[in-house]
């Protein structure tokens, strides 16, 4: 009896062990499973927000949460300079074409545009009809005194010549004649002349900004980033004004009027008027918007005095310096 007492109570023991082993080597796993589980995994973009002066300022860093972009006002120039013109660029980076677009929200806006663009992605045909789209904040409207007579276009983000993308709604935003023509077609121009030329390619960014629940943007931040040579062929970094010179527009609908005292008001602190060109001028530069000009284009007369200077040498010498020929005058 005793003997029997005593294999009953070892294997009793046995068995406690056993299961304290097994529950042990459980409660081990689920925390080494806790340890080894995949963090949270924020896309890394390939330009650094640079706009972004309350992120250095705030302590709590949330990498999630896109910093705060304030629309610049517009003083009467197409386009100004942000973050000294440089697209802050984390250069590790494969090079492999791309293009994103974002889906429109639920106002029918669009938002950001980015691509790596090579000679593969630049248009091949020519453009066909976009007349379908009717981007947020559209009106068809007419003023005798826009080039053109249309006020509105439909803008794309990522230019056609640049894409080979025409009629896709998430990349067509209602822009102004000049936002399109005056601000961002010198640019485009500038990114497909360096690609054709070099066969590099450019990382490239389009963002369309919104003031709170407006249907117009107020205009366009575009990046753009030469990758084989490090940004020295190409990088900069602009706000493109969706405005047109004489008609003000009621950016949360689209409307619009014309104003001649908006213009008034932009030239008051400009001696526009009594500008005359010296002799043998042969480009004027705004030296703000490191645009050059023909000596009888109208942004000549139009940019502040202040940004404007007379040059007297070739045009290769200003495409040397980093100036960009006007959209308008074509010079
Ligand atoms: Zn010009």
């Amino acid at each position: 009896m005793n003997r029997k007492l005593i294999i009953v109570i070892v294997i009793l023991a046995f068995l406690l062990a056993a299961s304290l082993i097994v529950i042990s080597c459980l409660l081990s796993s689920t925390s080494n499973r806790a340890v080894i589980s995949p963090q949270s995994h924020t896309p890394q973009s390939p330009f650094i927000q640079a706009t972004s002066i309350a992120e250095s300022q705030t302590a709590e860093v949330d990498v999630a949460k896109e910093p705060v972009f304030i629309v610049p006002i517009y003083n009467g120039e197409e386009i100004i300079i942000l973050d000294e013109d440089r697209c802050l660029f984390d250069a590790d980076f494969m090079i492999e074409e791309y293009l994103h677009f974002s889906d429109l929200d639920s106002l029918g806006r669009c938002g950001p545009a980015e691509a790596c663009i090579g000679v593969s992605l630049l248009a091949t045909e020519s453009r066909g009809p976009i007349g379908m789209i009717k981007p947020s904040g559209w009106h068809t409207i007419r003023y005798e005194f826009i080039d053109g007579n249309y006020l509105y276009n439909r803008c794309h983000l990522i230019a056609y010549q640049l894409s080979g993308v025409n009629s896709d709604e998430r990349n067509l935003i209602t822009g102004t004649r000049y936002l399109n023509m005056e601000g961002m077609l010198p640019l485009e121009n500038r990114v497909y002349n360096y690609i054709i030329s070099t066969g590099n390619h450019v990382f490239y960014r389009v963002t369309p900004r919104f003031s709170e629940n407006d249907l117009l943007a107020k205009g366009v931040e575009i990046e753009a980033y030469s990758i084989e040579d490090n940004g020295e062929g190409l990088n900069f970094h602009v706000f493109c004004f969706n405005v047109q010179p004489g008609v003000t527009i009621d950016y949360h609908t689209g409307e619009s009027y014309a104003s001649d005292s908006i213009t008034r008001s932009i030239d008051s602190d400009n001696d526009d008027s009594v500008y005359t060109p010296s002799d043998g001028v042969t480009f004027v530069l705004n030296t703000n918007t490191k645009r050059f000009h023909l000596v009888t284009c109208q942004s000549v007369y139009e940019m502040k005095s202040k940004n404007r200077k007379e040059f007297f040498g070739t045009r290769e010498e200003l495409l040397d310096q980093g100036y960009v020929p006007c959209g308008r005058c074509n010079p």
